[in-house]
């Protein structure tokens, strides 16, 4: 969650989508740019994932007349809903393009994103945000992934975890989630589970800590002997003392965890800036609150 410089965070406050991937490698390749998809997107990003949403453009959003019924939006047509999702998600750092995709592979530890026309991209990981579509995920699992034209894929609603490693299902594609605010719920729920296995894996965290990340306090708040000795205690409670982990390594993930808090705090000018874009990106597209 690296502070933006001026220039990015301008250019960031922007609502559509590119043509073209700007890398041949992410971490995470979201299928799908609806609500689920760009929820995914910015927790994924928010953790500093490298992310792109790939979206053919054809939401069920987009056939609600006007969207009564998510939280803190008396109305919101569903245009400027996703002008506001995509650009939030830029903001994280993800990009938002506009493609079709194919097929999603294996491609050794990872998979191959192909788009219509060229290699497409790797990803480390994919979350699969379709809603109604998963015909490109029939090349995994020996073609017995989904029955073609059916939905939901098989997953865990819980996590979206699939029994294909890496591969995530969110939103409508997953079953249950129905209406935009849950289905927004699931996408930001299944990337939590993503990063949080990515934290298991890579950063060799338990499960039990993996999982808590992301939050702002004020500048200030963390720190000080007393706070340490209190967030010691927390991670102690969460590695039982039978788990096959040294001292050594229950010391280094104490330090990092430190450090991950005392990031997590913000002063009042980062806070005010925060505030400026959120009103910079609700003014790019709604423009002007009527009186
Ligand atoms: C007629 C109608 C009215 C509705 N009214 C409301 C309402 O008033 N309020 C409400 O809360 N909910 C409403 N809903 C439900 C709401 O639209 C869905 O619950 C929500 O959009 C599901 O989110 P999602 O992210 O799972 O799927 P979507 O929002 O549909 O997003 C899926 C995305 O995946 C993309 N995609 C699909 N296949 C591919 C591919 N192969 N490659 C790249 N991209 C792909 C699509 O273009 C789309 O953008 C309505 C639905 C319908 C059909």
């Amino acid at each position: 969650m690296g502070e933006m410089s001026e220039g990015t965070r301008a250019d960031a406050i922007r609502t559509g989508k590119t043509d073209a991937p700007t890398s041949e490698e992410y971490d995470v390749a979201v299928v799908g740019g609806g609500a689920s998809g760009l929820a995914a997107a910015v927790f994924a990003a928010r953790y500093g994932l490298d992310t792109v949403v790939l979206d053919r453009g054809t939401s069920a959003i987009r056939r609600c007349y006007l969207v009564e019924n998510y939280v803190g939006f008396l109305g919101i047509d569903p245009e400027s809903f996703l002008a506001l999702a995509r650009g939030h998600a830029r903001y994280e750092g993800a990009e938002v393009v506009d493609g079709h995709v194919r097929r999603v592979e294996r491609d050794g530890d990872a998979f191959r994103v192909r788009t219509d026309g060229g290699e497409g991209l790797r990803a480390t990981y994919v979350v699969a945000a379709t809603a109604y579509d998963a015909d490109y995920l029939a090349g995994l699992r020996d073609g017995e992934f989904h029955e073609e034209g059916n939905h939901p894929v098989d997953a865990d609603e819980a996590t979206g975890r699939t029994d294909v490693d890496g591969l995530y299902v969110a939103g409508w594609l997953s079953g249950d989630p129905h209406q935009v605010l849950v289905s927004a719920g699931h996408g930001a729920r299944v990337a939590k589970s993503l990063v949080r296995d990515h934290r298991a894996s890579e950063e060799g965290l338990p499960g039990e800590l993996a999982q808590f990340w992301d939050w702002r306090v004020e500048e200030g708040t963390y720190g000080g002997e007393e706070w340490e000795a209190h967030v010691d205690e927390w991670i102690d409670e969460r590695i039982p003392g039978d788990r096959d982990i040294g001292e050594e390594r229950v010391a280094a993930i104490k330090r990092a965890l430190k450090e991950e808090r005392l990031d997590y705090q913000q002063s009042p000018a980062e806070r005010e800036r925060r505030r400026r874009d959120a009103r910079a990106l609700l003014d790019a597209v709604l423009g002007e609150s009527p009186e």
